[in-house]
C-alpha cells in the first residue's frame, strides 16, 4: 500500500469493487421511488407543527431498514433540556463479529419548511425529477443521506462485502429544528451508539462530479457588550460636545475588532492559512450577492478566510430607531457579536480572548463589560486516520477523480458532542449535495449522478473497513 488513496487496494478485489458497483447502478431506480416516498412525507420539526408526519417519516426509514436486513430497529426518543419529548430517531443495528469495529451512519429524516410556496417550480413535497436532477424538499437535506445509508447498505449485503462489520444507523428527527434533544439522547443511549468510526451523511461535495470529505467546521462563540457613559439621558444641545453619546462609542468599539483591511485584529484568536483548495471569488460573490463595487475583507486565500481564520460580526445592536430618534446623549448603548472560531482553537480561549479585548479598550474611560453567551467547539480531521485514508480512497474509486479535503465555515453543535461523548471515535463527515444543491431554499434538490457515486463510496468505505479489520 502506498501514500496515495489513488493506490491499488489490495483487501478489497477488483471484483468486489465491480460488484458492488453493479449492484448500486441496478438499484438506482428504486433509490429514486423510495426517496420520493420520503419526500412525500412533510417531516418538519417545528414547534406548532403536526409532529404525526415526523413520526410518520422515522417509521419509512424504520420500514426501509428491516426490508434492508436489519432485524433490531427501534424509535427512540429522549427528553429535551426544556423537558420535552424529543422527536423519534431511528436507531437501527447489526451487531459486530468478535474483534470487528463498528460503523455509525448518521443522517436526519426531518426536513425544513418549505417557505414561500410560490418560490418552488414544482411542489415541495413531490419530488419531481428534470434533467439529472430530482427536486423536493429534503431530496437533498437529508433524505438523500438515509438513502446513502440504505442504498450502500443494500449493496454490501447482497454482495457480502462487509461480513462481520458492526452497523448502527442513526437517523436523528429533529437536526434542522436545532436538535434540543440531542445531546440528552446521546447521553441516553451512549453505549447503544459506540463505534469506531461515525459517517455523518448531512455535508457536501466540491462541485458535480467532483467528491470531497468535509475535514474542518469553524467553532463559535459570541458575547453581548455594554458602553455606558452618562448615569441617564441628557439634552444634546446643552451637553453635546464634551460628552460622546454611548452608541457613537460603541461604534469605536466595534471598529477595534477589524484592522482598516478587515482582518480580525482581536488578539489571541488564531489565524491560520492551511486550505489546500482554491475557492474562486467570483462562487463567493455570486453566492452572497456582493456588490460589485465591494472589495473582500481580509487578506490571505479565500478559502482560508472562510474556513480557518476567525470571523467576527455585530449581529445585534440596541440604539434607539430613526423613528424614534430625538436630540438626547443616550446614556447606553449594547450589543452583541459572533466569533467564528478558526478550527483548532478551544472556543474558551477565543470567548476569553474577547473578554480581553473588550477589557482592554479605553473609550474616554467609558464603562464597558462583556459578557460570554455561547461557546461551541470547532471540528478538524486530519487525513492521516485510517478511516479517512479508506474514506478518500473509497470517494476517488466511485467518483473517478480525486476527491477534495474541504472546509466549512459554520458549525455543526451535534459533531462537538460525538467528538466529546466518543472522543476515540473517527468522524468523517460526507454527504450528497452540491453548491446548487439549495438545501433550506426553494427548489432544493439532488443531482443524481453524484447520488449515485455516493451510495457506491460509501459501499466502498464499508467493504474496506471490514477488509482491513480482517487483515488485523
Ligand atoms: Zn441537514
Amino acid at each position: 500500500m502506498t501514500d496515495s488513496p489513488n493506490a491499488d487496494f489490495a483487501s478489497v478485489t477488483a471484483e468486489t469493487i465491480q460488484r458492488l458497483s453493479d449492484l448500486v447502478d441496478a438499484d438506482a431506480e428504486r433509490r429514486i421511488s423510495d426517496l420520493t416516498h420520503l419526500v412525500a412525507i412533510p417531516s418538519i420539526a417545528w414547534d406548532g407543527l403536526d409532529p404525526a408526519h415526523v413520526e410518520a417519516s422515522a417509521h419509512a426509514v424504520a420500514e426501509l431498514l428491516r426490508e434492508a436486513g436489519l432485524e433490531d430497529v427501534q424509535l427512540l426518543n429522549a427528553i429535551a433540556e426544556d423537558g420535552t419529548q424529543g422527536r423519534s430517531a431511528v436507531v437501527a443495528r447489526r451487531a459486530a463479529a468478535p474483534g470487528m469495529p463498528t460503523v455509525l451512519m448518521y443522517a436526519h429524516h426531518d426536513v425544513q419548511p418549505v417557505g414561500d410556496e410560490a418560490l418552488w417550480d414544482t411542489p415541495p413535497f413531490e419530488a419531481t425529477r428534470r434533467g439529472d436532477r430530482l427536486f423536493g424538499r429534503g431530496a437533498a437535506d437529508d433524505k438523500a443521506g438515509i438513502m446513502v445509508h440504505v442504498g450502500a447498505l443494500r449493496a454490501i449485503t447482497e454482495a457480502t462485502a462487509a461480513q462481520g462489520l458492526g452497523l448502527i444507523y442513526f437517523i436523528e428527527g429533529e437536526e434542522e429544528a436545532g436538535s434540543p434533544s440531542f445531546r440528552a439522547f446521546l447521553e441516553k443511549y451512549q453505549e447503544l451508539l459506540r463505534a469506531d468510526v461515525i459517517i455523518v451523511a448531512d455535508s457536501g461535495n466540491w462541485k458535480i462530479g467532483v467528491p470531497a470529505l468535509t475535514t474542518s467546521l469553524r467553532g463559535m462563540t459570541a458575547g453581548e457588550f455594554e458602553v455606558r457613559v452618562l448615569d441617564h439621558a441628557v439634552h444634546s444641545g446643552m451637553y453635546g460636545g464634551p460628552v460622546l453619546d454611548a452608541p457613537t462609542l460603541a461604534a469605536r468599539l466595534v471598529a477595534t475588532l477589524h484592522d482598516a483591511e478587515g482582518n480580525v485584529a482581536v488578539k489571541g484568536l488564531l489565524q491560520q492559512e492551511v486550505s489546500q483548495v482554491e475557492y474562486p471569488e467570483e462562487t463567493l460573490r455570486a453566492d452572497a450577492g456582493i456588490l460589485d463595487s465591494v472589495r473582500l475583507a481580509g487578506s490571505g486565500p479565500v478559502a482560508d478566510r472562510l474556513w480557518n481564520k476567525p470571523a467576527i460580526s455585530l449581529i445585534g445592536m440596541d440604539i434607539t430607531s430613526v423613528a424614534l430618534s430625538s436630540n438626547t446623549i443616550a446614556p447606553v448603548c449594547r450589543g452583541k457579536v459572533s466569533v467564528r472560531v478558526a478550527p483548532g482553537q478551544d472556543p474558551q480561549d477565543a470567548a476569553r480572548a474577547m473578554e480581553e479585548h473588550f477589557a482592554a479598550q479605553d473609550l474616554l474611560g467609558a464603562e464597558v463589560t462583556y459578557r460570554t453567551t455561547e461557546a461551541g467547539a470547532s471540528f478538524r480531521s486530519d487525513l492521516s486516520g485510517s478511516a479517512a485514508q479508506a474514506e478518500m480512497w473509497a470517494l476517488e474509486t466511485a467518483w473517478g477523480t480525486t476527491p477534495v479535503s474541504m472546509g466549512i465555515g459554520g458549525s455543526i453543535p451535534f459533531i462537538a458532542d460525538l467528538t466529546e461523548l466518543y472522543p476515540s471515535a473517527q468522524i468523517l463527515i460526507t454527504g450528497v449535495e452540491d453548491p446548487d444543491s439549495r438545501a433550506h431554499s426553494a427548489n432544493e434538490s439532488l443531482h443524481l449522478g453524484d447520488f449515485d457515486h455516493a451510495v457506491l463510496a460509501e459501499a466502498l468505505l464499508l467493504a474496506r473497513l471490514a477488509a482491513e479489520a480482517r487483515q488485523g
